[in-house]
């Protein structure tokens, strides 16, 4: 290693501690965050590694040609001018540097070129050095270091496309001592706000903020607010913004993912997708389906394979053809073996959240992969519309819900990530076991029973322990639902004995409507019954009272403190459900940013 890039080393290190844990901070939620961000990279991947073809083979041991080659391209490249701009750039090649260097040797000259292209818009150069070392593979630093030292080393003609990577090795940069100041003078200023260790960037604390303003749509007449009773603000509740009378209908929802209960999979009376009943022969039955599903018509057979079941069931390139490319020939014999043995498990399973979880994440993929693409058209186009028009994706929502920790299951994990990666490789590193563990508690927790025509009476009776079997959302209990969804929206309706709207589907659909079932005043919380709240015929009051309390403990993991029950524990009916405090929580990262408690790490003056 050269002196000049042992100075730095020793620069960086002193300089950067402070800083690291803010920008560690601030990694981390742009990573959760961006998950468009992180498709794109998918994407990306490919034309990069094409780019770079001739200087993939030497990984460890780049010759300085090879080097001086990649050093020549990455200059003559334009950086972005606006500071939102360098900022996409900068996330993106970042987030492309890790990718590529989890594909192995071959990919780790084009992953130190993504690192090195980050660096060169980056106005601290010399403390993201420092996290590099820290984060990135030693041979990938190592090529990053070798990049810098060249660079450094060799003057460039144009000022403003060099990287100014060290501020000591630039001559004219005397105006900041300790920074090194933006590749382009025009915005230095808004740059240096943007990538000022203490603030949050506008763009990503505008993102945050606005998140509630523009979700849900004004159309649905309600607002997600923070519950009066929490002094943390984290958590949510639903309320109205306008006045209703009992009975109205508040508003409309489809899920964002749903299934049939496993055992009405494949029976030909319910659609998989939309969940409507089917009349006798009259299901589209499409060949070779690994889950046995049928469709009510054939726009839900379109819609269901374009959002999810051919990522995970079935064969079809995931990718649009000029991206694919025949890619997805290669990795075919193992993907049909990767869904067989993920499909098999999931039957034997016989639950729905590991399902619903798997369609979500598919969803996600499928929407952010569109994205990309300058064409919407296809199932998807409207949703794609939507998404596009929102800066908030998938991955934004599901953030925020509330969730009971679930139980990590190593196998499901691996099955999942098996189908994932043979589908779309490097997809499979999007997904641990952890991320698994709570998507699955997200659907446990949030989902909600489709049941209309008063529901069926002839679900099997589970076998597992009643802590163990799943609950959904359902006022008419879960053992009358057909199916079950993710509805984002509904989802921030908290739970009462005694509510104030209940969920319909009285389009026989999986499509939710909200009923108020008393007069609602702008303003007020919507409630409703995640349990069947009525008193049966075999029951006394203080029975019917311990049984709802309980399957919401088991649930739900908490006591319910609504008005009636403590209205009837008053009246001396007091009994013990097994728990004492609301187990429900949000990710740690939203707490942080919601309730500004990351802002002492995230704002602290590194110096
Ligand atoms: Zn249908
Ligand atoms: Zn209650």
């Amino acid at each position: 290693m050269s002196s000049r890039t042992s100075a730095i080393f020793t620069l960086a290190s002193v300089t950067v501690l402070g800083g690291l844990v803010a920008y560690a901070v601030y990694f981390d939620y742009k990573r959760r965050n961006d998950t468009e961000f992180r498709k794109q990279l998918k994407k990306d991947r490919k034309r990069v590694t094409k780019q770079t073809a001739q200087t993939q083979e030497p990984s460890d041991g780049a010759t300085i040609e090879e080097l001086r080659a990649a050093l020549a391209r990455v200059r003559s490249e334009d950086v972005p001018a606006s500071a939102e701009a360098k900022e996409q750039y900068f996330m993106a090649q970042v987030g492309m540097g890790e990718q590529l260097c989890a594909q192995g040797p071959m990919f780790h000259m084009p992953a130190a070129l993504s690192f090195y292209r980050a660096l060169r818009v980056y106005p601290s150069p010399v403390e993201l050095i420092a996290i590099y070392q820290s984060t990135v593979p030693p041979p990938v630093f190592k090529i990053v270091m070798e990049l810098t030292n060249l660079d450094v080393s060799t003057p460039s003609s144009p000022p403003e496309r060099s990287a100014r990577t060290h501020s000591e090795a630039s001559e004219e940069d005397e105006t900041s001592p300790v920074r090194t100041g933006p590749p382009s003078e025009t915005s230095s200023q808004e740059w240096d706000r943007l990538t000022d260790p203490g603030s949050q960037t506008p763009a990503v604390k505008a993102r945050v903020e606005g998140y509630y303003e523009a979700f849900p749509p004004k159309s649905m007449n309600v607002s997600v607010l923070p519950a009066p009773s929490d002094p943390t603000k984290v958590r949510k509740v639903l309320v109205v913004t306008r006045n209703f009378e009992a009975g109205d209908v508040i508003y409309k929802e489809q899920p964002v993912v749903a299934v049939l209960d496993a055992d009405l999979q494949g029976k030909e009376a319910y659609c998989s997708h939309c969940l409507r009943h089917i009349q006798k022969g009259m299901a589209i039955r499409p060949d070779q389906d690994r889950l046995g599903s049928v469709y009510c018509s054939k726009d839900c057979q379109v819609k269901a394979k374009v959002e999810s079941q051919n990522l995970l069931f079935g064969l079809e390139p995931v990718l649009p053809a000029e991206l694919d490319k025949g890619m997805s020939l290669l990795t075919r014999p193992q993907r049909d073996a990767a869904q067989a043995k993920y499909a098999a498990h999931l039957k034997s399973g016989g639950r729905s959240v590991p399902l619903l979880a798997a369609r979500f994440v598919a969803k996600q993929v499928v929407i952010e992969t569109a994205k990309m693409m300058p064409v919407k058209t296809g199932p998807l186009a409207d949703e794609l519309t939507a998404a596009s028009a929102s800066e908030y994706s998938l991955y934004d929502h599901l953030e925020r819900l509330r969730f009971v920790e679930g139980k990590a299951n190593e196998e499901g994990t691996s099955l999942l990530c098996d189908v994932l990666g043979a589908a779309l490789p490097g997809l499979e590193k999007s997904l641990t076991e952890e991320r698994h563990a709570v998507y699955q508690g997200k659907m446990a927790y949030n989902a909600i029973g489709v049941c209309y025509s008063g529901g069926r009476d002839d679900k099997p009776t589970p076998t597992e322990r009643p802590e163990d079997q799943e609950h959904t959302r359902t006022p008419y209990g879960t053992s009358r639902q057909i199916g079950s969804g993710l509805y984002l929206v509904s989802s921030y309706i908290a739970h009462s004995c005694d509510p104030s709207a209940r969920p319909s589907f009285s389009s026989g659909t999986s499509e939710l409507t909200l009923i108020a079932t008393r007069p609602l005043k702008e303003g007020d919380e919507i409630t409703m019954a995640y349990v069947d709240i009525s008193q049966h015929t075999e029951e006394t009051p203080v029975e019917a009272r311990r049984r709802r309390r309980v399957e919401l403990a088991r649930g739900w993991r908490f006591k319910c403190e609504c008005s009636r029950c403590v209205s009837e524990t008053a009246d001396g009916h007091e009994s013990d459900v097994g728990i004492e405090k609301d187990e429900s929580k949000v990710e740690e990262v939203v707490t942080r940013v919601e309730t500004g408690s990351g802002a002492e790490t995230f704002l602290q003056d590194p110096a």
